[in-house]
């Protein structure tokens, strides 16, 4: 385990959201790393620093109401869908409005009980859960992927052979295509979790680089376009369709993050 590595995956380690064997080599590291070591202190005194300094408020009753007022509202289905494309919030931004109604919601809840200056551990810990967007997540789960054994369950380059493989795991079907035209390898695949969701990542690779493409089902329903963007110093590209969301995540530059997103929405 490098300093780099033990430094990328610090936030996810010391949210424990890492996979047990890659937690252990990290600790390993930090027990024999000064460097990494300070790091991990900072991280922890930031952490104890804002659990003991934010400010909390007690939500009044009736803003508590409009909250759960609304949080139901947004449960009715929508009644009908155009046809059309027309362009909703993307999956990221609808799990970021889920996420701040649940902070809202946390601190409503804190109010409520009269907690508001010492919460539990527990309690913050799992807004901070809430908090942690799902680029982030994506991220940290890229990482830990490529220094765990794990990347691959089922290893095939042949679509045929890890479609069949999902069968009984997932309520969903992801899209796994033969891109080796286009210069991205299929390597195989495995499953995954997203904000608390079964998910799967199908794994691909150009020149030696590992492209995770996670899949899981898109609680908003509505498509929505490729956006680009860099996290962290990986590409991603996400998109939603037909009912599942779509992220790409790798350490190749833009330019083919970009092909690869166009080649999977290709019609084919
Ligand atoms: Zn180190």
């Amino acid at each position: 385990m490098s300093c780099i590595r033990t430094q990328q995956m610090m936030d996810a380690w010391l949210d424990g959201e890492l996979d047990p064997s890659t937690g252990e080599e990290i600790s390993h590291h930090v027990g024999q790393c000064a460097d990494c070591a300070a790091l991990k202190a900072r991280r922890e005194q930031l952490r104890a620093t804002l659990q003991a300094a934010a400010p909390r408020y007690a939500a009044p009753p009736a803003l508590r109401s409009a909250v759960l007022n609304q949080l139901q509202a947004a449960q009715q289905p929508p009644v009908a869908r155009p046809l059309t494309t027309s362009r909703g919030p993307s999956w990221w931004q609808a799990t970021a409005m889920a996420a701040a109604t649940s902070i809202v919601t946390a601190l409503v809840t804190w109010g409520t009980l009269g907690k508001l200056s010492a919460p539990s551990g527990e309690q913050v810990a799992l807004a901070d859960q809430d908090r942690r967007p799902v680029r982030e997540q994506l991220v940290a789960r890229h990482v830990a992927s490529l220094s765990a054994p794990s990347l691959i369950e089922v290893p095939s380059s042949d679509s045929h052979v890890i479609k069949p493989w999902f069968q009984g795991k997932i309520d969903f079907a992801p899209v796994v295509r033969d891109l080796s035209a286009q210069g991205f390898t299929l390597l195989g695949a495995r499953m995954e979790r997203v904000s608390g969701q079964r998910a799967v990542a199908v794994v691909y690779k150009i020149r030696e680089h590992p492209i995770n493409l996670f899949v899981w089902p898109d609680i908003s329903g509505r498509d929505s376009g490729a956006e680009l963007a860099t996290v962290r110093g990986f590409s991603m590209g996400s998109w939603a369709a037909g009912g599942l969301n779509f992220a790409a995540v790798s350490d190749v530059d833009a330019h083919d993050l970009e092909r690869f997103v166009m080649a999977l929405q290709a019609p084919r």
